[in-house]
């Protein structure tokens, strides 16, 4: 597969990114690692004139800033897998950036590219041909071959750490024509499987703000894939526990989980079952049922909804009893 003629830019700062950003507007394309938009553009679902390549943009260390860990949306998925202060206030959001494809993608693949990551199906994925010859709501036509008859895309947000930022509280900061707006993560999605993200094609991703917790608190990401590595999620999940100060009973839960719509979803249901409760296998269990009777995923690459719920009430156990150990003691 080839990729199509394209010119590429390569700014040597934010502001000379933003410029270009400005000028060329829908003709051009944001390339940071480049392991989605390049295989995206070869299959055909993209023709930009124009490809703004990042990689020549200075990329800053993670900062505790003033109670707000802040990092670069140009960090390499490896270096937030191994980054101390990321695995120290963030556990579950190294977890998973490791759980991201293979070594190469990781090693290429950026926070930020992660984030603004298209939706996903198994019609749309693949070169033109394999799309029946008419196109799909996607594609800019009037057919969904997933769910025969759909009125609508059902493409799903798969991206793994958008999960793990939601259960974080985090915000993404954002320069939009040059100025800056900060995002919650949680208005980041538009819940659209046609544009999964708020951003406009002038806006850069800059930044990711999480706040940083000095409380008893442990956190986890699980994820559900057909083969071990190298795979998109089926279901992904990110759980953060707080604990009051006798360490077992639970203060604050948040949990989410993706790859079941078109933005990932809090589970705000079996959060309140486990908040003021003593921590224990058999509530992790409970919340594990409350989990897969509360959302209804969508059908994706082969994965009945049943299963999904099936698989989601197995990650949300696994996932709060990985949360829980990882709460320091004292
Ligand atoms: C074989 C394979 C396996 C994969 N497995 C997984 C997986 O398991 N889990 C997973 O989540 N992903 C997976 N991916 C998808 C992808 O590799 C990752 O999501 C990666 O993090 C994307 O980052 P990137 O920097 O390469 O993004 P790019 O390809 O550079 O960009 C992705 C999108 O984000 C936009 N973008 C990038 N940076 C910015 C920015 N700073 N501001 C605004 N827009 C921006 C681009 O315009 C593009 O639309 C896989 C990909 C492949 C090819």
């Amino acid at each position: 597969m080839l990729l199509p003629r394209f010119q590429l830019l390569q700014p040597k700062s934010i502001e000379q990114a933003t410029e270009l950003l400005g000028k060329h507007e829908a003709a051009a394309r944001i390339m940071a690692g480049g392991t989605d938009v390049l295989p995206r553009m070869k299959y055909g679902l993209e023709s930009p004139s124009y490809v703004i390549g990042l990689s020549n943009l200075p990329v800053f260390e993670p900062v505790d800033s003033d109670g707000f860990l802040l990092l670069d949306s140009l960090m390499s998925l490896t270096d937030v897998a191994r980054s101390e202060i990321i695995r120290q206030n963030a556990f579950g959001l190294a977890e998973a950036a490791y759980a991201v494809g293979s070594y190469q993608i990781r090693n290429m693949g950026t926070l930020g590219g992660n984030l603004c990551l298209e939706t996903r199906c198994m019609y749309y994925n693949q070169q033109h041909s394999y799309q029946f010859v008419e196109p799909c709501f996607k594609r800019n036509g009037d057919r969904c071959y997933f769910i025969p008859k759909g009125k609508q895309c059902w493409a799903v947000f798969v991206a793994d750490t958008a999960p793990v930022l939601f259960s974080l509280d985090a915000s993404v900061e954002v320069l939009s024509n040059g100025s800056p707006k900060r995002i919650p993560i949680d208005e980041f999605y538009t819940g659209n499987p046609l544009h999964p993200c708020t951003l406009s094609r002038q806006d850069l991703l800059v930044a990711v703000r999480i706040p940083i917790n000095s409380g008893l608190r442990g956190t986890a990401f699980s994820k559900f894939t057909i083969r071990g590595g190298l795979e998109f999620a089926a279901i992904n999940l990110a759980v953060v526990l707080d604990v009051q100060e006798d360490g077992s009973t639970c203060s604050n839960a948040r949990i989410t989980v993706g790859a079941v719509a078109a933005t990932p979803i809090r589970l705000k249901k079996t959060e309140s079952l486990l908040i003021g409760q003593k921590l224990s296998d058999d509530l992790f269990n409970d919340a594990g049922r409350t989990a897969a009777d509360e959302i209804r995923p969508i059908p994706h690459h082969g994965f009945s909804a049943s299963y999904l719920k099936a698989c989601l009430r197995s990650l949300t156990r696994d996932a709060l009893t990985s949360a829980c150990s990882r709460i320091p003691r004292h």
